[in-house]
């Protein structure tokens, strides 16, 4: 086995570390009084390193509790961004000629910085986008680890510089990588810290500028790493802050012509109209793009059921189902599909549905208003073809605000081909198909768009060897109990999709991840 390159700097054990688990708990819980108490702020833009006001502003509520209003941002328009990249694009010629070792230097202060403040960031998350504690408390070590592995790569590789050459007597070249500019990002509302963290370290560590404008629901946390960059002393300028609708601020940035690239994790829909108006534009820098999942999980008749069940329910339900890498589609060998079925419904029953905030909760609520609509729409239209086994309703219970709660749902009854098990949902939502053999799973497994994860449960190997032969998808995931697909580590299960689920191939968190934020050149001299 080969250790990890950078093992002393990564953060997985944030529980272990806080010392017992009661330790942890307690650190958890003042954090989330403390956010408590700060909430209703309003927030403006940072461009240059100034705080920007506009006479527009719009309101973040907490989705488990419609009465909690989290703070008031300032909307930013095409003017802004237009500041905000002349402000970035002034930045760039300082910014790409400080050294490795200043850049590095910046973003593992910002990495401490976010350690020393980590049970604060993960409580802003609970109520800024309902993420439950454990997963809010890997997204912080998630981040933490982008920006001490980025800037281990950064230095591992010298900076993508190249060596001097003399092909031929009185010839000297040089090839090497170098940043393109001004990088666009935009960010999702399920990862608001270490998806923003990790696109914006991967622009910035290598000598581009950047503009960022997070998810509309979730500009708390980003809000947070910027006064964190600022403080770790990144110069005015080299990254700028744009909060505000997608049409307002989103469009704008990707048609602005001094924006080179573009880093982009959201729908695949989007997405795919970034790459569009890029080509449109030609404009020729990268869009390097995380889109969706449909990502299916094969149960073989040599699995253990019950660490499939866990893998599933994990996989499906945790942070209600809102990530691009959750479980949503299940091959299940017909010899164990009863058992595998009705054991999955039985603990998805006793999944606890809750507050973010609260110890136990494994599904919280959904992030907005369409989100409880497409829910909706989707068990009706279950119910009508399929059979709903369990779930399928909203959670009103006494005990819990107004908010938005719904169950995890189990369905079975759809054909593979049907809508429900062909588009990705983003919810708590999983169809189980019975199939026949291994062939037939794999086949229907590849039968989609999207490639991003996949997982299989069995215990013969001969099945492992076959299964990582065909099938397509990025992240490929055997016996998780813990979850089925979800909650790759940074460096070692670098994050990325096949197909539609992304657009470069080169995965986050991973060994090729920077050199996209770059472009070659080769220098010669004679004489
Ligand atoms: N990296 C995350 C995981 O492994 C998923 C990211 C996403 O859902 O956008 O679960």
């Amino acid at each position: 086995m080969v250790p990890s390159q950078f093992e002393n700097e990564l953060t997985v054990q944030t529980h272990t570390e806080a010392g017992t688990m009661n330790e942890f708990h307690a650190a958890y819980e003042a954090a989330v009084e403390d956010v408590r108490a700060e909430l209703g702020d309003t927030h403006p833009l940072w461009i240059d390193g100034e705080a920007v006001e506009t006479d527009e502003t719009f309101t973040v509520r907490n989705p488990g509790d419609a009465d909690q209003v989290v703070g008031e941002f300032a909307a930013g328009d095409e003017t802004n961004v237009d500041a905000a990249v002349a402000a970035a694009s002034t930045a760039f010629d300082e910014w790409k000629a400080t050294s490795i070792e200043e850049r590095t230097t910046i973003f593992r202060d910002a990495a401490d910085r976010i350690a020393d403040r980590k049970y604060e960031i993960a409580a802003m998350m609970a109520f800024e986008n309902g993420k439950n504690r454990n997963e809010a408390m890997a997204e912080v070590d998630e981040a933490i680890d982008f920006l001490r592995y980025y800037s281990h790569e950064l230095e591992k590789s010298d900076g993508y510089g190249g060596d001097v050459r003399e092909p031929t007597p009185g010839q000297r070249c040089v090839s090497d990588l170098q940043p393109y500019g001004v990088f666009g990002i935009v960010a999702p509302f399920n990862f608001p810290f270490a998806i923003l963290v990790g696109m914006t370290t991967g622009a910035l560590i290598t000598g581009n500028t950047a503009v960022v404008k997070p998810a509309s629901t979730t500009p708390l946390v980003a809000h947070t790493f910027f006064d964190i960059l600022q403080e770790a002393g990144l110069p005015d300028g080299v990254a700028n802050l744009v909060t505000g609708g997608g049409r307002d601020v989103g469009q704008p940035m990707i048609e602005h012509e001094n924006v080179a690239g573009f880093a982009f994790t959201g729908s695949r829909r989007v997405g795919l109209k970034i790459q569009e108006t890029f080509d449109e534009l030609d404009k020729r820098g990268p869009v390097i793009a995380e889109l969706g999942g449909k990502n299916p999980v094969i149960v073989s008749d040599e699995a253990d059921i019950s660490k499939a069940v866990s893998g599933v329910k994990y996989g499906a339900f945790s942070f209600s189902g809102q990530k691009c890498s959750a479980t949503s589609r299940v091959y299940v060998h017909e010899d164990v599909a009863e058992e595998f079925t009705e054991q999955l419904i039985e603990e998805t029953k006793g999944l606890a549905v809750g507050q973010p905030e609260t110890q136990e909760t494994v599904v919280s609520p959904l992030i907005d208003e369409g989100a409880i609509e497409r829910y909706d729409d989707i068990c009706e239209s279950a119910a009508a073809d399929g059979t709903v086994e369990c779930g399928g309703s909203h959670v009103e219970r006494s005990d819990l605000p107004e908010g938005r709660y719904v169950e995890p749902t189990v369905v079975t009854g759809l054909s593979h081909d049907h809508a429900l098990a062909t588009d990705e949902h983003f919810l708590p939502f999983v169809t189980v198909h019975p199939v026949s053999d291994l062939d037939e799973a794999i086949t229907k497994s590849n039968d989609s768009d999207y490639a991003l994860c996949a997982g299989l449960f069995t215990e013969d190997d001969a099945e492992v060897d076959t299964w990582f032969d065909r099938i397509e998808a990025g992240m490929c995931y055997v016996n998780r109990e813990q979850s089925a697909t979800t909650g790759a580590l940074v460096e070692a299960q670098p994050f990325g999709g096949w197909k539609y689920s992304g657009t470069t191939g080169k995965f986050a968190g991973g060994p090729w991840y920077l050199q996209q934020f770059m472009r070659q050149q080769t220098r010669t001299v004679v004489g």
